[in-house]
């Protein structure tokens, strides 16, 4: 039997538009999709554990598995922390015959586009500036500062927009996770190479609507809304 070339899906957003929600949905209802569980030398926050969220290793491991090129990509992020994604995890969904997840930020994202062209990046917005404010401050995590700080970052995240294949508002989240999964399934029917069943055709019209060249008028207003000094939503 010939090895399975596993599909890989790139997911990026900026920090409150609520990528972990839409993934952890995917992961849940998507079978023979594993999520690539990135090593990271930054601390083990709140109720994170080691080997779920990431593998915490420090500095001198991370320069370890560098040297010894045991990273598809690797980014040093906010000038503090190394994040990186391991080979292995591609070799090892291959074998069990899965596609792969990662979630993972703007340059680790170009970096496996030019690594394997044909991985499928997704990039989730919020609808607009006010807000992934707004949930950021529901979500409680993060004091003032460093939401103002995360803001300015979105602003800069948004701007990569065209770089990913498809663009995903996350608005209303029941909406976004059916177009999430649709995205995921459209790619495993097209390359699968058989003529499409009415269901599928349905998959496949709705993952095509958020592809780049057709929701690129729907991104310039967001990317507006961030580039406008506004009224802070803080209580
Ligand atoms: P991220 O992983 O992108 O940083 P989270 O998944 O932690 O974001 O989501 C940030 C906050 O927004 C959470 O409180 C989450 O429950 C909420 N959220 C996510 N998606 C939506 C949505 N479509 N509508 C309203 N709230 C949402
Ligand atoms: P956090 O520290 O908030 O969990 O993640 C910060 C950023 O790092 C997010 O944008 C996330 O997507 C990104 N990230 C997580 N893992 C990796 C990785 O393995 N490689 C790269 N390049 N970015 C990652």
């Amino acid at each position: 039997m010939s090895p399975h070339t596993p599909i890989v899906y790139i997911i990026s957003a900026p920090s409150g538009s609520g990528k972990s929600t839409l993934v952890n949905v995917l992961l849940a209802i998507t079978p023979c999709l594993d999520f690539s569980v990135s090593y990271t030398t930054r601390p083990l926050r709140g109720s994170e554990q080691n080997g779920k969220q990431y593998y915490f290793v420090s500095r001198e491991e991370f320069e370890q598995m560098i040297a010894a090129d045991e990273f598809l990509e690797h980014a040093f992020l906010y000038g503090k922390d190394y994040y990186g994604t391991a080979r292995r995890f591609l070799r090892e969904a291959g074998e069990k015959g899965h596609d792969l997840l990662l979630d993972i930020d703007v340059q680790g994202a170009a970096q496996i586009k030019q690594k394997l062209p044909d991985a499928v990046s997704i990039f989730v917005l919020p609808p607009d500036r006010k807000t992934l404010e707004w949930r950021l401050r529901k979500r409680g995590e993060d004091s003032n500062d460093v939401i103002d700080r995360r803001l300015e970052e979105a602003r800069r995240e948004i701007e990569n927009y065209d770089k990913y294949d498809f663009i995903l508002i996350n608005d209303k989240l029941e909406e976004s996770s059916d177009s999430l999964q649709a995205i995921v399934e459209s790619e495993r029917v097209r390359r699968s190479g058989q003529a499409l069943s009415a269901e599928e055709k349905r998959i496949v019209d709705l993952a095509d609507r958020h592809r780049l060249a057709n929701a690129r008028h729907r991104v310039l207003p967001i990317l507006a809304s961030f580039r406008t000094p506004q009224a802070s939503a803080r209580p």
